[in-house]
Protein backbone atom coordinates (compact mmCIF):
# COMPACT_ATOMS: atom_id res chain seq x y z
CA UNK A 1 0.00 0.00 0.00
CA UNK A 2 0.89 3.58 -0.33
CA UNK A 3 2.96 5.08 2.42
CA UNK A 4 1.44 7.59 4.64
CA UNK A 5 4.37 10.37 3.92
CA UNK A 6 6.91 10.33 1.39
CA UNK A 7 10.16 12.32 1.76
CA UNK A 8 11.75 12.68 -1.83
CA UNK A 9 15.34 13.89 -2.48
CA UNK A 10 15.12 16.95 -0.19
CA UNK A 11 17.40 19.27 -0.24
CA UNK A 12 16.73 22.56 2.19
CA UNK A 13 19.06 25.69 2.59
CA UNK A 14 19.21 28.18 4.71
CA UNK A 15 20.54 32.10 3.21
CA UNK A 16 22.35 33.71 5.57
CA UNK A 17 24.45 36.77 5.59
CA UNK A 18 27.34 34.45 5.38
CA UNK A 19 25.93 32.20 1.93
CA UNK A 20 23.64 29.71 2.26
CA UNK A 21 23.88 26.28 4.57
CA UNK A 22 23.08 23.43 2.57
CA UNK A 23 21.17 21.86 5.69
CA UNK A 24 19.92 18.78 3.97
CA UNK A 25 20.91 17.16 0.77
CA UNK A 26 19.36 14.82 -1.30
CA UNK A 27 17.00 12.87 1.88
CA UNK A 28 14.83 10.18 1.19
CA UNK A 29 12.40 8.18 3.77
CA UNK A 30 8.56 6.80 3.70
CA UNK A 31 6.19 6.61 6.91
CA UNK A 32 3.27 3.96 6.43
CA UNK A 33 0.25 4.15 8.43
CA UNK A 34 0.37 3.16 11.59
CA UNK A 35 4.02 3.32 12.33
CA UNK A 36 6.22 4.18 15.04
CA UNK A 37 9.44 5.63 13.21
CA UNK A 38 12.58 7.42 14.41
CA UNK A 39 14.59 9.80 13.17
CA UNK A 40 17.93 9.92 14.56
CA UNK A 41 21.07 11.99 14.18
CA UNK A 42 23.49 14.04 16.15
CA UNK A 43 22.94 18.08 16.40
CA UNK A 44 23.45 20.09 13.52
CA UNK A 45 22.07 17.00 11.47
CA UNK A 46 19.05 18.18 9.85
CA UNK A 47 16.37 16.67 11.89
CA UNK A 48 14.36 19.80 12.84
CA UNK A 49 15.07 21.26 9.59
CA UNK A 50 13.22 18.49 7.66
CA UNK A 51 10.29 18.00 10.14
CA UNK A 52 9.48 21.76 10.19
CA UNK A 53 9.47 21.26 6.14
CA UNK A 54 7.13 18.62 6.74
CA UNK A 55 4.52 21.07 7.95
CA UNK A 56 5.71 24.11 5.85
CA UNK A 57 6.84 25.93 8.81
CA UNK A 58 11.16 26.74 8.32
CA UNK A 59 12.03 29.35 9.46
CA UNK A 60 11.77 32.59 7.11
CA UNK A 61 15.42 32.00 5.43
CA UNK A 62 15.32 28.43 4.62
CA UNK A 63 13.48 26.40 1.48
CA UNK A 64 12.85 23.14 0.22
CA UNK A 65 15.43 24.07 -3.34
CA UNK A 66 14.66 20.04 -4.42
CA UNK A 67 12.79 17.16 -3.94
CA UNK A 68 9.18 16.54 -2.69
CA UNK A 69 6.90 15.61 0.41
CA UNK A 70 3.78 13.80 -0.16
CA UNK A 71 0.82 12.81 1.93
CA UNK A 72 -0.92 10.31 0.73
CA UNK A 73 0.14 10.41 -2.15
CA UNK A 74 -0.45 14.32 -2.79
CA UNK A 75 2.45 16.72 -2.92
CA UNK A 76 2.80 18.84 0.02
CA UNK A 77 5.58 20.74 -0.22
CA UNK A 78 3.95 23.22 -2.95
CA UNK A 79 0.74 23.75 -1.15
CA UNK A 80 0.15 27.71 -0.10
CA UNK A 81 0.32 28.73 3.64
CA UNK A 82 -3.66 28.45 3.02
CA UNK A 83 -4.07 24.79 2.07
CA UNK A 84 -1.80 23.65 4.89
CA UNK A 85 -3.36 25.32 7.32
CA UNK A 86 -6.78 24.36 6.71
CA UNK A 87 -6.55 20.52 5.48
CA UNK A 88 -3.17 19.34 6.66
CA UNK A 89 -2.09 21.09 10.16
CA UNK A 90 -2.51 19.38 13.46
CA UNK A 91 -6.05 17.84 11.22
CA UNK A 92 -3.40 15.43 9.59
CA UNK A 93 -0.20 16.09 10.58
CA UNK A 94 0.67 17.08 14.26
CA UNK A 95 3.92 18.98 15.00
CA UNK A 96 5.48 19.10 18.36
CA UNK A 97 8.46 21.40 17.86
CA UNK A 98 11.76 20.85 20.01
CA UNK A 99 11.55 22.65 23.41
CA UNK A 100 7.56 22.97 22.97
CA UNK A 101 7.57 23.58 27.19
CA UNK A 102 5.83 26.77 26.69
CA UNK A 103 3.30 26.69 23.80
CA UNK A 104 0.03 26.18 26.03
CA UNK A 105 -1.15 29.74 26.81
CA UNK A 106 -0.18 29.69 30.76
CA UNK A 107 -3.30 31.60 31.82
CA UNK A 108 -6.18 29.78 30.30
CA UNK A 109 -7.96 26.47 32.09
CA UNK A 110 -6.71 23.70 29.58
CA UNK A 111 -10.23 22.40 29.09
CA UNK A 112 -11.04 25.97 27.94
CA UNK A 113 -8.11 25.82 25.39
CA UNK A 114 -9.91 22.79 24.21
CA UNK A 115 -12.79 24.63 23.50
CA UNK A 116 -11.61 26.97 21.63
CA UNK A 117 -9.47 24.66 19.43
CA UNK A 118 -12.76 22.82 18.54
CA UNK A 119 -14.49 25.96 17.47
CA UNK A 120 -11.63 27.25 15.15
CA UNK A 121 -10.77 23.63 13.51
CA UNK A 122 -14.05 21.87 14.04
CA UNK A 123 -17.62 21.76 14.91
CA UNK A 124 -17.84 19.57 17.79
CA UNK A 125 -19.84 20.62 20.49
CA UNK A 126 -18.22 22.29 23.89
CA UNK A 127 -19.06 19.03 25.77
CA UNK A 128 -17.17 16.80 22.49
CA UNK A 129 -14.08 18.92 23.17
CA UNK A 130 -13.75 18.48 26.77
CA UNK A 131 -14.54 14.64 26.30
CA UNK A 132 -12.00 14.34 23.96
CA UNK A 133 -9.62 16.33 25.92
CA UNK A 134 -10.59 13.96 28.95
CA UNK A 135 -9.70 10.84 26.71
CA UNK A 136 -6.42 12.09 25.40
CA UNK A 137 -5.62 12.93 28.89
CA UNK A 138 -5.65 9.44 30.02
CA UNK A 139 -4.02 7.99 26.93
CA UNK A 140 -0.76 10.09 28.61
CA UNK A 141 -1.40 9.32 31.69
CA UNK A 142 -2.61 12.65 32.96
CA UNK A 143 -6.25 11.92 35.22
CA UNK A 144 -8.93 13.47 33.32
CA UNK A 145 -10.32 16.40 36.03
CA UNK A 146 -6.99 17.79 35.51
CA UNK A 147 -8.17 19.20 32.72
CA UNK A 148 -9.46 22.11 34.65
CA UNK A 149 -6.32 23.24 35.51
CA UNK A 150 -4.37 25.60 34.23
CA UNK A 151 -0.62 25.02 32.55
CA UNK A 152 1.18 26.30 35.52
CA UNK A 153 -0.17 23.83 37.63
CA UNK A 154 1.37 21.33 36.05
CA UNK A 155 5.25 19.70 36.58
CA UNK A 156 7.43 20.02 33.22
CA UNK A 157 7.10 16.34 32.57
CA UNK A 158 3.21 16.93 32.76
CA UNK A 159 3.26 20.14 30.65
CA UNK A 160 4.87 17.65 27.91
CA UNK A 161 2.26 15.05 28.60
CA UNK A 162 -0.76 18.04 28.01
CA UNK A 163 1.13 18.96 24.58
CA UNK A 164 1.04 15.73 23.68
CA UNK A 165 -2.40 15.47 24.23
CA UNK A 166 -3.28 18.82 22.66
CA UNK A 167 -1.19 17.56 19.34
CA UNK A 168 -3.37 14.60 19.01
CA UNK A 169 -6.58 16.43 19.70
CA UNK A 170 -7.82 16.77 16.36
CA UNK A 171 -7.35 13.45 15.26
CA UNK A 172 -4.00 13.40 13.14
CA UNK A 173 -2.75 11.06 10.99
CA UNK A 174 1.02 11.86 11.68
CA UNK A 175 2.31 12.93 14.51
CA UNK A 176 6.09 14.43 14.55
CA UNK A 177 7.69 14.68 18.10
CA UNK A 178 10.57 16.93 18.03
CA UNK A 179 12.73 15.52 21.03
CA UNK A 180 9.80 15.29 23.18
CA UNK A 181 11.76 13.89 26.25
CA UNK A 182 15.11 15.73 26.06
CA UNK A 183 14.41 18.17 28.70
CA UNK A 184 13.40 15.50 31.19
CA UNK A 185 14.26 13.30 33.84
CA UNK A 186 15.33 9.75 32.65
CA UNK A 187 12.05 8.10 34.59
CA UNK A 188 9.37 10.72 32.61
CA UNK A 189 11.22 10.23 29.45
CA UNK A 190 10.79 6.42 29.68
CA UNK A 191 7.48 7.12 30.78
CA UNK A 192 6.25 9.17 27.84
CA UNK A 193 7.62 6.73 25.18
CA UNK A 194 5.43 4.54 26.88
CA UNK A 195 2.48 6.65 26.42
CA UNK A 196 3.64 7.25 22.81
CA UNK A 197 3.90 3.96 22.42
CA UNK A 198 0.11 3.32 23.81
CA UNK A 199 -1.17 6.18 21.52
CA UNK A 200 0.29 4.70 18.25
CA UNK A 201 -2.13 1.71 19.12
CA UNK A 202 -5.23 3.01 20.22
CA UNK A 203 -5.11 6.64 18.72
CA UNK A 204 -4.41 4.65 15.45
CA UNK A 205 -1.41 7.28 14.43
CA UNK A 206 2.02 6.89 12.86
CA UNK A 207 4.88 8.74 15.32
CA UNK A 208 7.91 10.30 14.57
CA UNK A 209 10.22 10.56 16.45
CA UNK A 210 13.14 12.53 16.85
CA UNK A 211 16.19 12.23 18.93
CA UNK A 212 19.98 12.07 19.06
CA UNK A 213 19.75 9.13 21.70
CA UNK A 214 20.03 6.19 19.48
CA UNK A 215 18.91 3.79 22.53
CA UNK A 216 15.35 5.50 22.29
CA UNK A 217 15.36 4.00 18.81
CA UNK A 218 16.24 0.80 19.19
CA UNK A 219 14.11 0.97 21.99
CA UNK A 220 11.09 1.87 20.76
CA UNK A 221 10.92 2.35 16.49
CA UNK A 222 10.03 -0.10 13.96
CA UNK A 223 12.46 1.83 11.68
CA UNK A 224 14.36 4.72 11.31
CA UNK A 225 16.44 7.02 9.21
CA UNK A 226 19.67 7.72 10.54
CA UNK A 227 21.17 11.41 9.55
CA UNK A 228 24.46 12.95 9.46
CA UNK A 229 25.24 16.20 7.67
CA UNK A 230 22.09 16.68 6.31
CA UNK A 231 22.36 13.16 4.32
CA UNK A 232 20.03 9.99 4.76
CA UNK A 233 23.42 7.48 5.88
CA UNK A 234 20.94 4.72 6.62
CA UNK A 235 17.18 3.38 6.40
CA UNK A 236 15.36 0.58 7.53
CA UNK A 237 13.60 -1.70 10.20
CA UNK A 238 15.39 -0.74 13.08
CA UNK A 239 16.17 -4.84 14.31
CA UNK A 240 18.05 -5.17 10.89
CA UNK A 241 20.05 -2.04 11.53
CA UNK A 242 20.64 -3.38 15.30
CA UNK A 243 21.52 -6.69 13.50
CA UNK A 244 23.79 -5.55 10.97
CA UNK A 245 24.28 -2.10 10.27
CA UNK A 246 25.53 -0.96 6.74
CA UNK A 247 27.01 2.47 7.11
CA UNK A 248 29.98 3.52 9.67
CA UNK A 249 27.83 6.03 11.13
CA UNK A 250 25.52 3.54 12.75
CA UNK A 251 28.17 1.13 12.67
CA UNK A 252 29.80 3.19 15.39
CA UNK A 253 26.50 4.16 17.33
CA UNK A 254 25.35 0.84 17.77
CA UNK A 255 28.86 0.06 19.10
CA UNK A 256 28.30 2.71 21.28
CA UNK A 257 24.81 1.18 22.18
CA UNK A 258 25.08 0.65 26.08
CA UNK A 259 24.49 -3.16 27.45
CA UNK A 260 22.23 -2.86 30.34
CA UNK A 261 24.84 -2.68 32.83
CA UNK A 262 26.21 0.58 31.36
CA UNK A 263 24.41 3.92 31.55
CA UNK A 264 23.21 5.12 28.23
CA UNK A 265 25.62 7.21 26.60
CA UNK A 266 24.75 9.53 22.78
CA UNK A 267 26.61 10.01 20.18
CA UNK A 268 29.20 12.43 21.71
CA UNK A 269 30.96 9.01 21.58
CA UNK A 270 31.81 10.00 17.80
CA UNK A 271 35.10 11.98 17.85
CA UNK A 272 35.72 14.96 15.44
CA UNK A 273 33.28 17.95 14.24
CA UNK A 274 30.59 17.49 11.42
CA UNK A 275 31.54 19.12 8.05
CA UNK A 276 30.44 22.70 7.07
CA UNK A 277 27.52 23.10 4.42
CA UNK A 278 28.48 26.12 3.31
CA UNK A 279 28.73 24.51 -0.33
CA UNK A 280 27.23 22.29 -2.66
CA UNK A 281 27.23 18.80 -0.39
CA UNK A 282 28.79 16.70 -3.15
CA UNK A 283 30.86 14.30 -0.92
CA UNK A 284 29.66 11.75 1.95
CA UNK A 285 29.36 14.51 5.10
CA UNK A 286 30.94 11.49 7.15
CA UNK A 287 34.21 10.90 5.31
CA UNK A 288 35.93 13.71 7.37
CA UNK A 289 35.21 11.22 10.25
CA UNK A 290 34.87 8.00 9.04
CA UNK A 291 37.55 5.23 10.23
CA UNK A 292 37.29 3.69 6.72
CA UNK A 293 36.84 6.51 4.34
CA UNK A 294 38.50 6.39 0.81
CA UNK A 295 39.58 8.79 -1.73
CA UNK A 296 36.16 7.57 -3.51
CA UNK A 297 34.14 9.15 -0.75
CA UNK A 298 35.02 12.53 -1.06
CA UNK A 299 34.68 12.42 -4.90
CA UNK A 300 30.59 12.62 -5.07
CA UNK A 301 27.85 11.81 -2.99
CA UNK A 302 26.68 8.69 -2.18
CA UNK A 303 23.65 7.58 -3.16
CA UNK A 304 21.07 5.61 -1.07
CA UNK A 305 20.98 2.38 -2.10
CA UNK A 306 19.35 -0.94 -1.07
CA UNK A 307 21.52 -3.31 1.04
CA UNK A 308 20.02 -6.78 -0.22
CA UNK A 309 15.96 -7.12 -0.88
CA UNK A 310 15.56 -6.25 2.75
CA UNK A 311 14.01 -2.98 4.20
CA UNK A 312 17.63 -1.61 4.40
CA UNK A 313 19.39 0.99 2.47
CA UNK A 314 22.61 2.37 3.01
CA UNK A 315 24.53 5.53 1.50
CA UNK A 316 27.94 4.09 2.30
CA UNK A 317 30.11 2.82 -1.03
CA UNK A 318 31.70 0.60 1.08
CA UNK A 319 28.71 -1.28 2.90
CA UNK A 320 29.41 -4.63 2.29
CA UNK A 321 32.73 -4.90 4.19
CA UNK A 322 31.54 -2.90 7.21
CA UNK A 323 31.18 -6.18 9.20
CA UNK A 324 34.69 -7.14 8.46
CA UNK A 325 36.02 -3.72 8.71
CA UNK A 326 34.52 -3.65 11.77
CA UNK A 327 36.78 -6.49 13.49
CA UNK A 328 39.76 -4.73 12.29
CA UNK A 329 41.62 -1.77 13.79
CA UNK A 330 40.57 1.66 12.31
CA UNK A 331 42.33 2.58 8.66
CA UNK A 332 42.03 5.52 7.12
CA UNK A 333 43.09 5.18 4.02
CA UNK A 334 42.93 8.44 2.32
P1 LIG B 1 19.59 19.57 17.14
O1 LIG B 1 19.77 18.13 17.57
O2 LIG B 1 20.62 20.46 17.75
O3 LIG B 1 18.19 20.05 17.32
P2 LIG B 1 19.03 19.25 14.28
O4 LIG B 1 19.44 17.91 13.78
O5 LIG B 1 17.60 19.47 14.58
O6 LIG B 1 19.94 19.62 15.54
P3 LIG B 1 18.75 21.52 12.51
O7 LIG B 1 18.24 22.45 13.53
O8 LIG B 1 17.80 20.99 11.52
O9 LIG B 1 19.54 20.32 13.18
O10 LIG B 1 19.94 22.26 11.73
C1 LIG B 1 20.56 21.73 10.57
C2 LIG B 1 21.59 22.72 10.05
O11 LIG B 1 20.94 23.90 9.61
C3 LIG B 1 22.60 23.16 11.11
O12 LIG B 1 23.84 23.38 10.46
C4 LIG B 1 22.02 24.48 11.59
O13 LIG B 1 23.02 25.32 12.07
C5 LIG B 1 21.41 25.04 10.32
N1 LIG B 1 20.24 25.92 10.57
C6 LIG B 1 19.09 25.61 11.21
N2 LIG B 1 18.23 26.66 11.20
C7 LIG B 1 18.87 27.64 10.53
C8 LIG B 1 18.52 29.00 10.17
N3 LIG B 1 17.32 29.51 10.47
N4 LIG B 1 19.44 29.72 9.50
C9 LIG B 1 20.64 29.21 9.16
N5 LIG B 1 21.03 27.96 9.46
C10 LIG B 1 20.16 27.19 10.13
MG1 LIG C 1 16.55 19.95 16.26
Amino acid sequence: SEPLLEIDGLDIRYETKDGEIHAVTDASFAIDTNEFFGLVGESGSGKSTIAKSIIGGLDDNGSVTAGEIRFRGEPIHSMTERELSERIRWKEIAYIPQASMNSLDPIMRLDKQAVELAKVHTDWSKQRAIDRLTELFEVVGLPGERIYEYPHQFSGGMQQRAIIAFSLFLEPSLLIADEPTTALDVIMQDQILTHLKSIQEEEDVSIVMITHDISVIFENCDSMAVLHGGQVSELGDVTRMFDSPSHPYSYLLQQAFPDIRHPKRDLSVIEGQPPQLQDEVDYCTFANRCPWSTDECVESRPPLQAVGDDNQYTSCIRYDEIEELGHRSPENTR
